[in-house]
């Protein structure tokens, strides 16, 4: 296969990742199909579609013709047997739990062409964790978007063992039609590439925040205007989701045994109260207010 017989992309889940993923397929070029079990995550993807393609036009940032053809190129469906069954390339942004994702990848694994690529967005999956479900060992692999998806321009590809050069080859071309910049991670490690990178830099952060050193606000200010950041951290978990950052440190406490890497009673505060950013209107910062 090569990368000019991939026409087809089945984007499975329709939630924070999966909405913008299809979206940007579709604007790209690709026919896109957008799968999710719930009719509530479905309807309000096909909104959003709806409402930001004519918003590129009012801005002036897409003309209304290629809106209109992006719009015809996505479809949202409740169907997985219909969602993947003339896929070239398959990108799985279902909840991040394993053995959901497993089921999920060994149906695709059924229902999509052999030649399809399958490949989940998880954070902290693996594809080697995956892929023992599958027939296609060689075919899957963590192609790993950042959030919002149709804004942030890096992907992660990440190489496992059992994913052929092809593979990588591939889904590193289909990034750049995508209209993405693309690393290759050619070893599965814990965070991949760029947030074992930003680990580090919330737990300075919390760190700083937590001695009293600094507020967040300054924290942020330091790190926008000092470092050159588009963001801080804390205002950057507030976007992810504190709940993703918690999770991670938990994970990476877990795995070193060290307490220093646990997270720190103010993180846990939030995430005790379920105060996970943007997505629930509180985090570091209150969204409610704005
Ligand atoms: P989300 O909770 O917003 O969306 C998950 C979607 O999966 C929901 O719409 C849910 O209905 C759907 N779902 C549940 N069971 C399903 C099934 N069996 N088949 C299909 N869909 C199913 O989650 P998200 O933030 O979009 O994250 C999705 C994936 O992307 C996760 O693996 C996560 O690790 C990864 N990811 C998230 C971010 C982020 O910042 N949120 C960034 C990069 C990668």
């Amino acid at each position: 296969m090569n990368i000019d017989d991939i026409k087809n992309i089945s984007v499975i889940g329709a939630g924070n990742m999966g909405h913008q993923i299809s979206l940007q397929c579709a604007i790209k070029g690709y026919h896109t199909v957008c799968f999710d079990i719930s009719d509530e995550q479905l309807k309000k993807a096909e909104g959003f579609a709806d409402s930001y393609l004519p918003g590129r036009v009012a801005k002036g940032k897409m003309a209304e013709d290629d809106a209109k053809a992006a719009r015809s190129r996505i479809r949202f469906t409740k169907d997985l047997e219909d969602a993947v069954k003339e896929a070239d390339y398959v990108i799985e942004a279902a909840v991040e739990v394993l053995e959901l994702k497993r089921k999920i990848f060994a149906d695709i694994d059924k229902l999509a062409p052999a030649h399809a690529i399958l490949a989940t967005n998880s954070s902290a999956i693996v594809s080697s964790m995956i892929v023992d479900v599958t027939t296609r060992p060689e075919k899957v692999l963590n192609l790993h978007f950042f959030n919002p998806a149709l804004v942030m321009k890096l992907v992660e590809v990440v190489q496992g063992p059992h994913v052929s050069d092809e593979t990588a080859k591939i889904s590193m071309e289909l990034c750049k039609r995508l209209d993405k910049v693309s690393v290759h991670v050619k070893k599965e490690v814990k965070g991949f590439l760029l947030n074992r990178i930003l680990l580090k830099l919330f737990e300075e952060a919390e760190w700083i925040q937590e001695m009293g050193v600094a507020s967040v606000e300054d924290i942020d200010k330091a790190c926008v205007y000092g470092a050159g950041h588009p963001m801080g951290p804390f205002t950057l978990m507030d976007l992810t989701g504190i709940d993703l950052a918690y999770t991670m440190a938990m994970e990476n406490f877990k795995e070193s045994g060290d307490p220093a890497k646990l997270p720190k009673p103010g993180m846990v505060e939030h995430y005790i109260k379920k105060e996970f950013g943007q997505k629930t209107g509180k985090g570091w910062y209150d969204y409610t207010k704005k």
